[in-house]
């Protein structure tokens, strides 16, 4: 959400060229968070022109009726949040159906043990830094301590990704605490050099 959404394939294409992995996209509904940003209709065009993976980070209500349409838009992997869903067990279930690798997010204030039925059945869990719904807000450190109980709880094999607040400083601090996918937003998309932006992130977490 960091991106310019009128030129989006542009951006995309400039982070691929400095060696991003992942595109993380953020989906606002309006509900779940007061914000409002794209959907399968949008996910779908980025597709044709790109290969990277597409990380689709759901901030919506009712999550289950919404998986389908994402994943034929092209979402590779489908985070929902603990706290937006019913089933998130049947949920998971869906999404690797679908074809999808399922990812659980949970919200600065909502304890590791909300997820701690659900997060070994997927393939990543994402740790919210920030109050979901804005880019650009400030680190929260208690939120980022979670990632050491859910390491424990995962074990080496599951993803754990952290969205919120991260540049080259709280970068390192969150692999520290064993985090091995980072979203960077604004450390990335506010600065004209990309490359430099995203080497100084990958140089301090080494
Ligand atoms: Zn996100």
């Amino acid at each position: 959400m960091s991106a310019d959404f009128a030129r989006l394939a542009q951006e995309i294409a400039e982070v691929t060229d400095a060696g991003v992995n992942i595109v993380h996209l953020d989906v606002m509904d309006g509900h779940f968070v007061p914000n409002i940003t794209i959907g399968p209709p949008v996910i779908a065009k980025l597709r044709k022109v790109s290969g990277l993976v597409f990380d689709a980070h759901l901030m919506i209500s009712e999550p289950a009726k919404y998986a389908e349409p994402f994943a034929r838009a092209g979402a590779d992997h489908i985070t929902f949040h603990i706290e937006a869903a019913d089933d998130p067990h049947r949920l998971i279930e869906k999404l690797h159906q679908l074809g999808c690798t399922a990812g659980i997010c949970l919200n600065p204030q909502t304890p590791v043990e909300a997820i701690e039925a659900v997060a070994p059945l997927c393939e990543m869990v994402l740790v919210m830094t920030v109050h979901p719904g804005f880019g650009g807000q400030a680190f929260m450190p208690e939120a980022a301590k979670k990632i050491v109980r859910i390491r424990e709880l995962v074990g080496p094999d599951i993803r754990i990704e952290v969205d919120g607040g991260i540049d080259p400083q709280t970068a390192s601090t969150v692999v520290s605490y064993g985090a091995d996918t980072l979203v960077a937003g604004k450390a990335i998309f506010a600065e004209s050099d990309r490359i430099a932006a995203i080497n100084a992130i990958r140089e301090a977490c080494e």
